[in-house]
């Protein structure tokens, strides 16, 4: 099969023939239809993640139709159509007896610890616990989010953070996983701000009813409910902390990396407004429906964050550009093996 395959971190990775993948006794492998180019794959790609060893194949966002089954898969046949958290959890250890896969203890996953979705094929073991079917009438490059953006947006701001109608609701980054967190509160009635330096980030946020603000405007929101920093450097962390309300809520979805990835934070102004510091890392399979149904009635419109399709030929460049500013403004890029 064709994958990008990155041989040594922060260096341009190459489009490659490689073996297609063996596939796990008790899992899948899966056609990638479309897999969607997030940050966190360049977080990897750069060197911030010591759980990726190289050779590597990045990509965690996929929507595909399984290909081949396992002998131990009970619930998946060859044709199915699925997704999948970008946690693949293991289904029996104390935090997935408790309902949190996406905090499992001994997770795996795709495009990290695992060879990723950037390939035509991609592997992926423990289906019966992670994998989830995309409804008939939702399209493959809709599907790839799901997995990543949209159900982390949908977590931080519906189970971590709790948004209620009428509270006010601060996103700093409108990128995918920030738009898509823009929505969501939205659905559920809340007021948003959503602050990014690109014009068609925040032409973007607009667009999904939120007011846009240009970060160079400075420090112009206060008292705000909840605060999510979905862009994840230590300048949008203490902007995030800097705008709530006492008692307000911060959420951490943003991976912080390099030099930002022990950042300062005003601790101070934590205790003494008893501030909410929260993070929030994906979302469990078990989750899913509910996300899926507001997608299917309409509430939910990943489709209208979709910016570009490359194939896989283009997407070495563009994973390696996403380290420039502004090169995921405007949204989200998804990758298709079929467009070369
Ligand atoms: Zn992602
Ligand atoms: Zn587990």
């Amino acid at each position: 099969m064709r994958a990008v395959l990155v041989t040594r971190f922060g260096e341009e990775p190459a489009l490659v023939e490689v073996p297609d993948p063996v596939c796990p006794d008790d899992g899948v492998v899966v056609r990638v239809e479309a897999t969607g180019l997030c940050r966190s794959d360049w977080h990897g790609w750069i060197g911030h993640d010591d759980s990726i060893s190289l050779p590597h194949v990045p990509g965690h966002e996929l929507a595909g139709t399984v290909a081949r089954v396992g002998p131990d898969v009970r619930g998946w046949r060859v044709g199915d159509r699925v997704t999948t958290p970008f946690v693949l959890a293991c289904g029996r250890c104390s935090a997935c007896s408790r309902g949190d896969g996406q905090v499992c203890e001994q997770q795996l996953q795709p495009g990290f610890t695992l060879w990723g979705s950037f390939a035509e094929l991609v592997a992926l073991p423990r289906a019966d616990v992670n994998l989830v079917p995309i409804p008939d009438g939702v399209d493959a490059d809709v599907a790839a989010g799901l997995g990543c953006r949209v159900a982390t947006a949908y977590r931080a701001v519906a189970h971590v953070a709790r948004v209620e109608a009428g509270e006010t609701v601060v996103v700093h980054g409108c990128g995918g996983v920030g738009l898509s967190a823009i929505s969501v509160a939205r659905a559920r009635g809340a007021e948003v701000v959503g602050i990014d330096p690109s014009p068609a980030s925040r032409a973007l946020a607009e667009r999904l009813g939120a007011t846009a603000l240009d970060p160079a405007q400075g420090p112009t929101v206060s008292g705000a409910d909840v605060s999510i920093d979905a862009f994840g450097s230590a300048a949008t962390l203490a902007a995030s902390i800097a705008c709530l309300r006492p008692r307000g809520r911060h959420v951490q979805v943003g991976l912080l990396g390099g030099a930002d990835a022990w950042p300062a934070v005003d601790m101070g102004r934590v205790v003494g407004q008893e501030l909410q510091l929260l993070g929030s890392h994906g979302m469990a399979a078990s989750d899913y429906p509910e996300v899926l149904r507001l997608v299917a009635d309409g509430s939910l419109r990943p489709d209208l964050l979709l910016r570009d399709r490359i194939g896989l030929a283009e997407a070495p460049s563009r994973l390696a550009a996403l380290g420039t500013p502004g090169a995921g403004a405007g949204g989200v890029t998804v990758v298709r093996p079929d467009l070369g």
